[in-house]
């Protein structure tokens, strides 16, 4: 039945029913009527014998009985109608308000909830805490065990919650894996909440098997009070506020290396809407263009003459000005956008590499999640047919971070990548992990030692120590090797002598922007016929140089 159905019916349903109540009145009031002159006459006729009443007073007095006994009928069935009404809406509302597969709060109630609770806290001048939960590797585990064994973690982690939380503490589950509780403290003892806090994470964190599986769990907690901060506001945060503010400290705990807890100060939220809008900035500079490639010199130490340029990606950001991978590569990688931005980055220093002399060769860095893309060494070969460019000339670094992942897929990226002809070199190297077993199975071309390492040539003896180490280890493996940060003529002078080496760094020059590099290389004669480049341009007509682009943009 429709809702037009439903509301039609219950009209009549009152109608009715007014009607049944208007008949028993006038059947009561009939009744008194009646009832007065027949009945005096019928206990009359008992007593006396005398003829009794008239017959059809009689009936109309029977008929006022029958009314009267329907009425009261009809009143008692309304009573329990209102009553089983009553309770059907009871359910709906606590349905409403309950997550229905932990039986805990629900996001629509909790606000509400902790806004009852504040209320009666302020009589016994006590306080609550907020305090937001996110579970840290549930994604892994559904990924893992299905979304079944998914399902029992979260309503064993709310059980095991709710163990630990005392009676007037509330706890909700705000959906996905992430719960909510409010506790109660005394002003004078905040590390209550501290303590319930580790509690809560160790609790959850508890290793169990579930259905044969052993899971494992841990959490990053949010904490944020309702004691009034006279610096930040004038009156104390409403439940709402404290969601917010949980959430962020929450957000500082999974920054901070998750399964802990952190307190909200008021300077995570000026750091988080920094954040905001350094995501924002990124995406609108991408959509924008704004991210620029850069090259720093490679040059060969032992001819010193020049080989090659890294690309370093720059944003010119409009509102920060120029600024360093450092920055937004992290926030690019994850926040999803690394691969679009490198893409563009990579497709640009093509465009810009093709002016250069074709024995100049061009290193790209690439982040450890785009080798997580099936397609990555696909669309590197399209970006290379596409612009014409001779894939020996294209050298990819990447760093010891990469060998964390998967292995198998880095080896058969990198192999894959080997046979279009891309040359392979592992970058920062020293900083991270990478075994013997790993340089000997990954078929890296050139190892790149740390600039850490380097830099310090001229005056530790035993920095001198660790880079000779690295020189014989890439002897062995025959694998060349480039010495990065060469910041002086003292690191370059400890450096030659060392073997067949290449070598970059402050002391050739920072990193400089396309038109630079052009000027560099045409007094030194290392530029191609601009016109050659032009008629072997592609289709696409992406072969701008970035500088002209820039001069456009
Ligand atoms: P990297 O690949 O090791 O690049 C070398 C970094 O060392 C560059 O910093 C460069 O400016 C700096 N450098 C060069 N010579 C010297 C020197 O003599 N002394 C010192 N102290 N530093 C020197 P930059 O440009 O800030 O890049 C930092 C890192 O960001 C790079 O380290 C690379 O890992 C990453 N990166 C740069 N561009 C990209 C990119 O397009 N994609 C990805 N995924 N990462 C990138
Ligand atoms: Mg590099
Ligand atoms: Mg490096």
């Amino acid at each position: 039945m429709g809702k037009q159905g439903k509301k039609i019916d219950a009209k009549r349903r009152v109608e009715t029913d007014l009607i049944a109540l208007g008949i028993a009145t006038a059947a009561i009031l009939m009744f008194v009527g009646t009832g007065g002159t027949v009945l005096p006459q019928i206990v009359r006729s008992w007593l006396t014998g005398v003829a009794g009443p008239d017959t059809l007073l009689m009936n109309a007095l029977l008929l006022n009985i029958a009314l009267i006994i329907f009425g009261m009928r009809r009143y008692r069935e309304l009573m329990s109608e209102i009553e089983e009404r009553r309770a059907a809406e009871a359910k709906a509302k606590r349905l409403a308000e309950i997550d229905p597969l932990t039986g805990c709060l629900n996001r629509r109630s909790i606000a509400p909830a902790t806004d009852t609770l504040i209320q009666k806290c302020a009589d016994k001048s006590q306080n609550i805490a907020f305090l937001m939960i996110d579970l840290d590797n549930f994604k892994q585990v559904n990924d893992l065990y299905g979304h079944k064994i998914g399902d029992e973690v979260l309503i064993s982690a709310a059980e095991r919650m709710q163990a630990i939380l005392s009676e007037d503490a509330l706890l909700a589950r705000l959906g996905g894996d992430e719960f909510a509780c409010v506790v109660t403290f005394d002003k004078a003892s905040p590390d209550s909440v501290d303590q319930i806090a580790s509690r809560l994470i160790s609790a959850v964190s508890k290793v169990q098997k579930i259905e044969g599986f052993p899971v494992e769990i841990t959490m990053s907690v949010g904490i944020a009070t309702n004691i009034l901060d006279a610096r930040i506001e004038e009156t104390p945060p409403d439940a709402q506020a404290l969601l917010h503010r949980a959430d962020i400290a929450m957000y500082q705990a999974k920054k901070q290396g998750k399964n802990r807890y952190f307190w909200f100060e008021s300077s995570m939220e000026s750091e988080l809407r920094l954040r905001n809008e350094l995501e924002q900035g990124i995406r609108r500079g991408i959509a924008n263009g704004e991210f620029v490639p850069f090259y720093e010199q490679q040059v060969d130490l032992d001819s010193n003459e020049l080989a090659g340029f890294e690309m370093l990606a720059r944003w010119q950001s409009p509102d920060l000005g120029l600024v360093n991978p450092s920055i937004f590569i992290p926030v690019a990688e994850e926040i999803g956008v690394i691969a679009e931005l490198s893409e563009q980055l990579i497709e640009q220093a093509l465009i810009d590499a093709r002016y250069w002399d074709p024995k100049l060769t061009l290193s790209v860095n690439i982040s450890p999640i785009q080798l997580r893309d099936p397609w990555f060494s696909q669309k590197i070969l399209k970006l290379l047919v596409k612009h014409n460019f001779p894939p020996q000339r294209l050298d990819i670094e990447i760093t010891e971070s990469c060998l964390h992942e998967n292995i198998g897929v880095v080896k058969s990226m990198i192999t894959s990548l080997k046979n279009q002809g891309v040359k392979i070199s592992l970058d920062d190297f020293g900083t991270g992990y990478s075994s013997l077993t790993q340089l000997r199975t990954l078929p890296f071309d050139r190892l790149k030692i740390d600039r850490s390492f380097v830099g310090e040539l001229n005056d530790e003896d035993a920095s001198e120590k660790i880079v000779n180490a690295i020189i014989s280890l890439g002897d062995g493996l025959d694998m060349p090797i480039t010495a990065e940060g060469i910041e002086d003529d003292t690191i370059l002078s400890a450096l030659r002598g060392k073997g067949q080496l290449k070598g970059q760094g402050y002391h050739y020059g920072r990193p400089e922007t396309a038109a630079q590099v052009r000027e560099r290389l045409e007094r030194l004669e290392l530029l191609v016929n601009v016109s050659e480049v032009a008629e072997s341009g592609d289709e696409a007509g992406l072969t701008e140089p970035t500088e002209k682009k820039q001069a456009q943009g």
